[in-house]
């Protein structure tokens, strides 16, 4: 659904009166308001109940407004943001005067980057300004692709939804810091690894914990409320039908090497082939297992390159120790 200009005028005036709007992005939708606003910022946190120390991706409208928002840009943040802007790609760097500490998380860096969506451009320039916006997503839980996720997640929390039709990447944005002597990547998403060392011309690496705080790289996240189990490709089947004989209501991402597998479990999503799409389609897959009743999700890991990287990412958060209740 393309949002229209009143859509996008209203928006706007909403984040200028300090309020909340979802906005779509071509990774996921986000929960933003006015970057400059703390008490609107502080706003967020408590809608997500997102602890205040994770800090938040500041949207801006073009890379030519990079110099506003961080000190000292390096000459590599420019590289890649002329390469990947608009895009998926998010760079740390080093916090500008004009970003409040609630938006860092009490961090001296700050992360930024343009967003490749009309919607999300449009509202960006109408407003002026920056906007803060994690995903419009209770904490931990599967990050909203579409409008309807949005609304039924976060329901009236939210002050206005500008609805831009499903998410095109459905995955987060690749994180990088920047601020280092090499870059590296805080979390993999929309921009593939591969991508990234062709730009810079060396290799990248992809830490699996990181000393800087990442929330996405929380033991369980991006989690429905079906517990997700990883197996072998070959096994999905097999230990889906177990779970399912053993009275679970199980739900089975279904590998495209078994798709002619019958299953006897309670809902199938028989997963798409090409990586760009397995992408695409894997938050609104495992919110239908939720609404389908699943308590157990069976799933296997995509091979770890290109978009797989970050797709494996999700699954592994999704499949995280949960926190006791
Ligand atoms: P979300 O869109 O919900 O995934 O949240 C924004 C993401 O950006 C989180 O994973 C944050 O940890 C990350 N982020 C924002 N600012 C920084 C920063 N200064 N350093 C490292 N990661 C950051
Ligand atoms: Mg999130």
């Amino acid at each position: 659904m393309a949002a229209t200009t009143s859509d996008i005028e209203k928006a706007a005036g909403v984040l200028r009166a300090g309020g909340l709007v979802a906005l779509p992005t071509e990774t996921v939708y986000g929960l933003g308001a006015n970057a400059e606003d703390p008490r609107a910022v502080s706003r967020i946190f408590q809608v997500k109940g997102r602890p205040p120390s994770h800090p938040l991706i500041v949207h801006i409208a073009a890379a030519d407004q990079l110099d506003d928002w961080v000190e000292g840009v390096p000459a590599t943040a420019r590289v890649l943001a002329e390469r990947f802007w608009p895009g998926p790609l998010t760079l740390v760097l080093r916090r500008g005067r004009r970003v409040p500490l609630e938006a860092t998380g009490g961090l001296e860096t700050v992360a930024v980057r343009v967003p490749d969506h009309p919607a999300a451009l449009a509202l960006l320039s109408a407003f002026g300004g920056g906007v803060t916006a994690p995903s419009a997503n209770r904490f931990g839980s599967v990050s909203p692709t579409t409008a309807e996720h949005v609304r039924a997640e976060l329901g009236d929390a939210v002050d206005f939804v500008l609805d831009g039709g499903p998410c095109q990447v459905g995955v987060e944005s690749t994180i990088v810091d920047v601020t280092g002597e090499v870059p590296s990547i805080l979390r993999p998403g929309g921009v593939t690894r591969e991508d990234l060392e062709a730009v810079l011309g060396h290799p990248v690496a992809v830490p699996s914990t990181s000393a800087v705080r990442v929330p996405g790289q929380h033991p369980s996240h991006y989690a429905p409320r079906a517990r997700v189990v990883l197996v072998e490709p070959e096994k999905v089947v097999a230990e889906a039908e177990l779970a399912q004989e053993l009275g679970h209501r199980v739900g089975v991402f279904l590998p495209p090497s078994h798709a002619d597998a019958p299953v006897k479990a309670h809902a199938v999503v028989p997963l798409p082939r090409a990586m760009d799409a397995y992408a695409q389609g894997l938050y609104g897959f495992l919110r239908e297992l939720d609404q389908r009743g699943c308590d157990l999700i069976v799933a296997s890991l995509p091979v770890e390159e290109g978009l797989g990287l970050a797709v494996a990412n999700r699954l592994r958060r999704a499949a995280g120790p949960r926190p006791s209740a």
